[in-house]
């Protein structure tokens, strides 16, 4: 069984890499925090990183360790100026009415659909990200990329398949309902799993 292998492989790496794409959004999963509750669980104790593309703060309200969770799209509930007059990012509820207190303009998500995304919000955890990726080098790692699709591959799935090229001992498992191909190169090392990566993720 393959869900079998994956517990043991997570019981086995020494480095687990996570990404989470668009399958993991609240409307496809409604028990999406019971999920996350699942994850916490299940990779407690172990070296970590989640790197998401999802932006509806979901995760953040979650047992995951936000010190080990990386949100470079965004996150609609922490909030920037529309027009980016100021750098600031606000918490939710911390700024009244959800104007911005410099120009007046309307508050937005501080994600990469605003207009002018302030970057700032996520760099911090990015940096965090790619420093613990550099210090997987050589290392036993498991990568579970779940649910990431085409809308923002050079996020998650290009470098994921990248870190796979690089590492000789680690190891992918690409579980998606639609789009779990991968390319030829790293076959050798990686799994597809056709199976929309919430519900398998439920059932492990
Ligand atoms: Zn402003």
């Amino acid at each position: 069984m393959e869900e079998n292998r994956i517990l043991n492989e997570i019981a086995a790496c020494d480095k687990l890499l996570i990404g989470i794409g668009e399958e993991w959004n609240k409307e496809a999963l409604p028990d999406i925090q019971s999920l996350y509750g699942k994850m916490a669980k299940l990779i407690e104790g172990k070296d970590y990183f989640i790197i998401t593309t999802v932006t509806d703060g979901e995760i953040l309200k979650s047992s995951l360790d936000p010190g080990r969770i990386t949100a470079p799209c965004g996150n609609v509930t922490w909030r920037q100026c529309s027009k980016s007059c100021t750098k600031n990012i606000w918490e939710p509820g911390e700024v009244a009415d959800d104007i911005c207190p410099y120009c007046k303009s309307p508050l937005t998500g501080n994600t990469i659909e605003a207009e002018n995304y302030i970057e700032e919000g996520y760099l911090p955890q990015w940096n965090a990200y790619t420093g613990w990726l550099a210090g997987t080098l050589n290392k036993k790692l498991l990568l579970l990329e779940l649910g990431v699709g085409f809308k923002t591959p050079t996020v998650i799935r290009w470098p994921f398949e990248k870190t796979i090229s690089v590492n000789r001992k680690s190891r992918m498992y690409r579980i998606h309902g639609k789009f779990s191909q991968l390319p030829e190169e790293i076959k050798e090392r990686a799994e597809g799993i056709s199976e929309n990566s919430g519900e398998f993720f439920r059932c492990l």
